[in-house]
């Protein structure tokens, strides 16, 4: 899980890409907006709900679902930032005009911060199939759009070739992505077991018990109390660990681990340009003598 502009509530289904858009309207989101996206970003940069649910997209066969991208719509988040009504094309005859309402670097930054929410709910990366804008629909994938050009073009550098466009929009939100740091004890990867917040890393404690075989004995609102080890059969140590709750899971602070690990003779390293916390331990084969 990351954090993001939507509520957590507003995911659901199982979405399988994200396509961005423009309402070519205005910076307020219209009716007519609500039935065709799943969340729409206003002038503001604040994120409203469309009338259909990512879920209603799973089947399009019975016409409840947010119609955004044609021949597209099955699967696909649309996301549509407010505005560009009355813009005209780079290529049109009178050459590209934002209109009265041009789309700003805030609705940009929160649409990706959309995007990435979608996909990492999704457990998706972000590429060229699964983060594209509608005008690639068309460009890159062949699925004919009938002259959509959202999203090509920036209104604040319109010469920008939209290539670059479209790589500045896949590289945002990829970044976003990366900085949901990850767990990986000996190699494997734990999804959604850590978060990133007021620059500390908090663990979800669950997942990461269950794979030590350590036992959970109490959750408290700030507390969590675990029976640790590194041998399930053996008797293990209590301890306490600070814990705040959030969505139900109980969260602890990764340093508070440090010690625990470090008195197995386990180790706890944090890859900061991979946003990436890797808990090694010893490899450990069972043995039926229990000598020296
Ligand atoms: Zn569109």
């Amino acid at each position: 899980m990351i954090g993001g502009p939507i509520p957590g509530e507003w995911l659901n289904g199982d979405p399988v890409r994200v396509i961005l858009h423009w309402t070519a309207g205005t910076y307020e989101v219209s009716d007519l907006d609500r039935q065709h996206y799943h969340f729409l970003i206003d002038g503001a940069g604040k994120v409203h709900r469309g009338r259909y649910s990512l879920a209603d997209n799973a089947s399009c066969r019975d016409g409840r679902y947010a119609a955004h991208t044609r021949g597209m719509n099955t699967g696909s988040a649309g996301i549509a930032i407010c505005g560009m009504g009355g813009a005209t094309h780079p290529e049109s005859v009178r050459g590209f005009n934002p209109g009265r309402w041009p789309f700003n670097q805030t609705q940009w930054q929160v649409a990706q911060a959309c995007a990435a929410q979608v996909l990492a709910y999704a457990d998706l990366p972000a590429d060229a199939r699964t983060c594209f804008s509608h005008w690639e629909a068309q460009a890159l994938h062949g699925v004919r759009q009938r002259g959509k050009w959202d999203i090509s073009v920036l209104p604040w550098d319109p010469g920008l070739d939209r290539g670059v466009v479209m790589a500045q929009l896949r590289g945002g939100v990829a970044t976003l992505l990366g900085a949901e740091p990850t767990v990986l004890i000996n190699g494997n990867l734990i999804s959604h077991a850590a978060l990133l917040e007021g620059g500390r890393v908090w663990l979800w404690i669950r997942p990461i018990a269950e794979w030590f075989d350590w036992h959970i004995e109490d959750v408290e609102p700030d507390q969590v109390r675990l029976l640790v080890g590194a041998d399930p059969d053996a008797v293990g140590t209590r301890t306490g660990l600070p814990a705040r709750i959030v969505d139900g899971r109980a969260w602890v602070p990764a340093r508070e681990l440090v010690p625990i690990l470090s008195g197995l003779g386990w180790r706890l390293a944090w890859d900061q340009a991979r946003n990436r916390l890797a808990i090694t331990t010893r490899v450990s084969v069972p043995t039926l003598s229990s000598g020296e």
